[in-house]
Order: C-alpha cells, then sequence, then structure tokens
C-alpha cells in the first residue's frame, strides 16, 4: 500500500502539472470508486479551476474553487498523468482538463476512493480520522500516545496516532531505532520514544527524496517507478544479514502484519 512518501511523491508531481488548470469533465467508470457529498454530482465539476494540491497522511487532496477532491489510493491504486500509453484494464475514473491533459486512475483491488466535498464542507480535513503528520508532533503528545500497552509497530500504524505511516516505513523506522517491533509502549524508554519519532522522520524524508518504494503497483504520477527499495535497511530482508551487526534477519507477525527486524540489534526485553 503507497504510504506517505509514495502519496507525497504524487503530490509534488500533480502540483506542478494541475495548478491553474481548468476540469472538463470527470468520467466515472467504476461507481463504487466514488463517493460524492449529498447533492453533488460529477457535472459539478465541470469549469471547475485547480487551485492546489495537497496531502494529509496517505491522502490527495486536489482543491478546486468550489469543492475538494479528495483520493486514497489504498492498496493498489495507481495515477496517471498523460501517459503514453493509456491504461485499459482496471481503470476506475478519467479526469479530462480543458487542456486535453488527462489523469487516469487505474485500480486493480477497487478500494480506492474519490470523494467529492464542498469547499464549505471541512470532512476534506480529515478532522479526528487522523493524527498529525509526523513532522508536527512535539514531545508531549508523543509521550501521552505512548502511555499505552500496545505494541510499538501497532501504534505506528495507528493513523488516528500518526499519520501516514505503514508496514514499510514502520519496519525500517524501528529497525533504526533499535527497537523491537513488539515492544510495549509503555516500556519504551524516553531516549528510545525521542530516537523513534526522530527516525520516523528520516526514513519518511529519505522515501520522500527517492520518490517513493515500488515493489509492485506503485507508480510516481510521472509513471516512473521510486528508488526507496534499493535503500532499504530490514523490509522484506528475511533471512539477509543485518548490516549492523550480521545476525540473520527475522519475520514475525504483530497484529497479523508482517515484521522484519533484528534479534540482535531489536531486543524485546
Ligand atoms: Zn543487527
Amino acid at each position: 500500500m503507497p504510504e506517505l512518501p509514495e502519496v507525497e511523491t504524487i503530490r509534488r508531481y500533480l502540483n506542478l502539472k494541475l495548478v491553474n488548470e481548468c476540469i472538463d469533465n470527470l468520467e466515472v467508470l467504476n461507481e463504487s470508486s466514488l463517493r460524492c457529498a449529498k447533492g453533488l454530482s460529477v457535472n459539478d465539476l465541470k469549469n471547475q479551476y485547480i487551485k492546489s494540491v495537497s496531502r494529509r497522511g496517505k491522502y490527495l487532496n486536489i482543491g478546486l474553487e468550489d469543492y475538494n477532491l479528495v483520493i486514497h489510493l489504498k492498496m493498489t491504486g495507481q495515477i496517471y498523468f498523460n501517459p503514453p500509453i493509456p491504461p485499459i484494464n482496471h481503470l476506475r475514473w478519467v479526469l479530462t482538463l480543458k487542456s486535453g491533459s488527462k489523469i487516469y486512475f487505474r485500480d486493480v483491488r477497487k478500494f480506492g476512493r474519490l470523494f467529492i466535498y464542498p469547499k464549505d464542507d471541512v470532512k476534506y480535513l480529515l478532522a479526528g480520522e487522523i493524527g498529525p503528520e509526523p513532522w508536527e508532533i512535539n514531545l508531549s503528545y508523543w509521550q501521552k500516545k505512548l502511555k499505552s500497552r500496545r505494541s510499538i509497530k501497532t501504534l505506528l500504524l495507528d493513523q488516528k496516532v500518526i499519520a501516514g505511516i505503514g508496514n514499510i516505513y514502520a519496519d525500517e523506522a524501528l529497525y533504526r531505532a533499535f527497537i523491537h517491533p513488539k515492544k510495549k509502549c509503555l516500556d519504551l524508554t524516553l531516549k528510545q520514544a525521542l530516537d523513534l519519532l526522530k527516525e520516523v522522520r528520516t526514513v519518511l524524508d529519505c522515501g520522500i527524496r527517492y520518490g517513493g518504494t515500488s515493489f509492485r503497483d506503485y507508480l510516481g504520477g510521472d509513471g516512473k517507478k521510486g528508488n526507496m527499495q534499493d535503500h532499504l535497511l530490514i523490509y522484506q530482508k528475511t533471512g539477509g544479514l543485518c548490516p549492523r551487526c550480521g545476525e540473520r534477519i527475522a519475520k514475525t507477525k504483530v497484529g497479523g502484519r508482517s515484521s522484519h527486524f533484528c534479534p540482535k540489534c531489536q531486543k524485546l526485553d
């Protein structure tokens, strides 16, 4: 699933391409991919100028004059802006601009969503559904959230606590901070809590710098794969050697999610 760095990579590309463009029409090929606020239809988007492209957690927001288009890619959503060869299979919607440019949304698993909200409907801000961005978190908030018996990995994946982290960046941040994924939040020392927050930001920054991680479906807005998979230290490296100590990298399940860790560098007790 695309995480914060992948969505941010797409946002940066679309922001360059879309601002000041005007919408001609939105063609919806799969009705379940669309969620319109009450009383709205896709026809309302015609002749709307695009003012901004922003991001909250893993959500993209295309800000129009009178509406917000909020996109979640979920498992397999892909955005193609003016691709040389337009996708045909698994196409869910196509946004055509007055300039002739097109955005195609392809989604094999069909979990991706496009929400249309009127500008004055603050639901697009996702308040209450998504916690702060990782760079906005202060120590008192972080310490409060860590007073929990949950495992630290589960906490990192909770979008209501911290926005944008998924399995890849959670494993990488925990490895870099020398913390076992099953460690209870309550048992973290102050130093570990601070180190973890720092490493979360570092791996996300790194993911953005390399244009996201592409194992299977993820493509940046320009249709190219990211390169962060070449810079991961622990994720999906089970059986390989820890780059720090040479121990074999192990895999366990935490809250139903595969978690990669070094048994020597990331001790549970
Ligand atoms: Zn190690």
